[in-house]
């Protein structure tokens, strides 16, 4: 059993990307929003600041990860199309996440019942596994997905530098 405490930082940070539309060709710049959730652990409740730094690390890299996974899902505003390849590839990963979350679960369940013997178990672990498989989808699939949209603002030929210097 683990003794000790964990943290959990949530990040969101936005960053200007060059998007490129496979279909059209069309180039303009987006600002993407990146959302992220990192965990530290510190056993034994030892080194608490240490594991909130590293929660907070933790979820900066994947909040800019997420930019580069929003990036790629983002709608071409010429076109309106999307990367196919890099759509499939999405719901890839997310199927394969949804099916880990419910096998994980299964699984416990198998090696139990040759523990246990029960058969109340299978059906047990059973809805279990779908109730995972839904946690899955509703707190981290659907948001991914629902959210592209508004976290992708095409903002033109904007020069940055421009943009920092002001009215000087
Ligand atoms: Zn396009």
């Amino acid at each position: 059993m683990y003794i000790g405490n964990q943290h959990t930082s949530t990040v969101t940070l936005s960053r200007v990307v060059d998007f490129s539309c496979s279909n059209c060709g069309h180039q303009e710049k987006a600002l993407v929003t990146g959302v992220g959730q990192g965990q530290g652990n510190s056993a034994y409740f030892l080194d608490e600041s240490g594991a909130k730094d590293r929660a907070a690390t933790g979820a900066n890299k994947k909040a800019l990860k997420n930019v580069g996974q929003t990036l790629k899902l983002a709608k071409c505003p010429n076109c309106g199309m999307r990367h196919k390849k890099n759509v499939q590839d999405f719901w890839m990963i997310q199927v394969l996440k949804l099916v880990g979350s419910f096998a994980g679960v299964m699984l416990i369940g198998v090696i139990l019942y040759g523990v246990a013997g029960d058969d109340i178990i299978y059906p047990i672990f059973l809805g279990a596994g779908l109730l995972s498989l839904i946690l899955v989808y509703f707190t981290d699939v659907r948001w991914r997905w629902n959210t592209v949209d508004n976290r992708v603002q095409f903002i033109g030929d904007i020069d940055i530098d421009t943009l920092l210097q002001g009215d000087q």
